[in-house]
């Protein structure tokens, strides 16, 4: 695979971008050897400026669930560019895409727009703290929650892959606020609500963790969380910023049938523009300014571009929902095939293949994966055309672009590393 331009892009960028990418999941920190600079990208795949051409499984690290440039989408944007970029003025389509939130997800009667899953669950804590008086949140460990302070704390994904468990530059007393537990386990949810009694504003979670690779919730799970959280008085929090309209249309809380308090959304509902939500009930979103005393705020929030390519998303989303079968069958399809010390997790369209014979059901035991040959392996595919994400703790996703045809080149590429190994 001839890499020329996409190393001398890499050693330019580098001079002025730290490491040369502007988020470090985009380096190949944890396979070896440089990003791929992208050119291009149409359907279900990206074309490098070296013209390699790629399946994608990566889809922009969520948000392509149609693929790259689908027409709705690309439509909308280009309808939008005739009127204006930006007014800092409330506008109508900003109404009718919360409804849309709200009809998606009933349990956020009210929304606020941001511009990055990061501010969404930034801000639903802020709202958590400020409604409930109280400052402490449990998170889980190998959960991430974006890059805000108090929630770097065993954050999977990013960091997990470099080796850091929490990041520098995060004041003791933030970090502090924060009590992390592992994923699926009720008991020590319970544990830190006797420990800390009174004092708990939130439980944040991803419904169907993605940022570890991908981990469905047990049993139960969700449904504990639920009742721990109605009986001390928490908020419960859906950071599904990558699973919703993921897993389901209206996320992981329809999937799996339990009623967060607070969600946050982004990824897909920006249709691969800048755009998450935060929201809740009325009650909790009224605390939120200029009506309440909780102060979020945005210049580019609610951005007619990104508003606009999100309603088009989410409406061809809820007028197709075949979108979601095809996508069922086709990861299904995809994650069919046993190979040797390999445990594939999937829910929908989401997937890890962790090098591990064991389960994988939380952060501790994904990391017992086998790293190193990970690396062998994203090497090998990405040598075939295919293009995973570059870290063992990552979800892949398939997309509506991807069709039969893409998924058996995929197969038989993985097929041909364990047959060589
Ligand atoms: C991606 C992600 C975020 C952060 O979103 P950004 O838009 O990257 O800030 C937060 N939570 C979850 C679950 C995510 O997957």
């Amino acid at each position: 695979m001839n890499k020329t331009r996409s190393s001398s892009l890499l050693e330019r960028a580098r001079q002025v971008i730290p490491g040369g990418v502007n988020s470090p999941v985009r380096s190949f920190r944890s396979v070896g050897g440089g990003p791929l600079f992208i050119k291009k990208g149409e359907g279900c795949r990206m074309i490098d400026e070296d013209g390699n051409s790629f399946i994608d499984y990566i889809g922009s690290w969520g948000p392509l669930i149609l693929g790259h440039r689908p027409k709705c989408v690309i439509d909308a944007i280009q309808a939008v560019l005739e009127i204006g970029t930006s007014f800092g003025a409330p506008t109508e389509r900003e109404i009718i895409l919360a409804e849309a939130i709200r009809d998606a997800a009933p349990s956020m009667e009210m929304v606020r727009l941001v511009n990055s899953g990061t501010e969404a669950a930034m801000s639903a804590l802020r709202v958590a703290r400020g409604f409930t008086g109280r400052d402490l949140c449990i998170k889980f460990e190998g959960c991430y929650h974006g890059h805000v302070d108090s929630l770097l704390v065993k954050a999977g994904s990013g960091l997990a892959t470099l080796g850091l468990s929490d990041s520098a530059g995060v004041p003791a007393a933030f970090a502090a606020t924060t009590i992390s537990v592992p994923f699926n386990d009720l008991l020590a949810v319970e544990q830190a609500f006797e420990n800390h009694a009174g004092k708990i504003a939130s439980v944040m979670v991803e419904p169907v963790a993605g940022n570890m690779g991908c981990i469905p919730p047990a049993t139960g799970f969700l449904e504990g969380l639920r009742s721990l959280c109605t009986k001390h008085g928490a908020l419960l929090i859906f950071d599904e910023v990558m699973c919703g309209f993921r897993v389901a249309y209206g996320g992981a809380q329809t999937l799996y049938g339990v009623k967060p308090d607070m969600t946050a959304f982004g990824k897909i509902i920006g249709g691969g523009l800048p755009i998450a939500a935060y929201g809740g009930s009325a009650e909790v979103m009224n605390y939120v300014a200029p009506v309440g005393p909780i102060y979020q705020a945005g210049t580019l929030s609610g951005n007619p571009l990104a508003v606009s390519a999100g309603l088009a998303m989410l409406k061809y989303l809820k007028e197709h929902p075949e979108v979601y079968t095809a996508l069922e069958e086709r990861t299904a399809k995809l994650c069919s095939d046993h190979f040797p010390g390999v445990t594939i997790n999937r829910v929908g369209s989401m997937f890890t293949f962790f090098f591990t014979t064991e389960p994988v059901f939380d952060y501790e035991s994904a990391k017992k994966c086998d790293t190193a040959r990970f690396a062998r392996f994203f090497t090998h595919m990405l040598e075939h055309g295919v293009y995973l994400a570059p870290s063992q703790f990552e979800a892949g996703f398939v997309g509506y672009a991807h069709q039969d045809a893409d998924i058996e080149a995929t197969r038989a590429a993985a097929r041909q590393f364990f047959e060589a190994e």
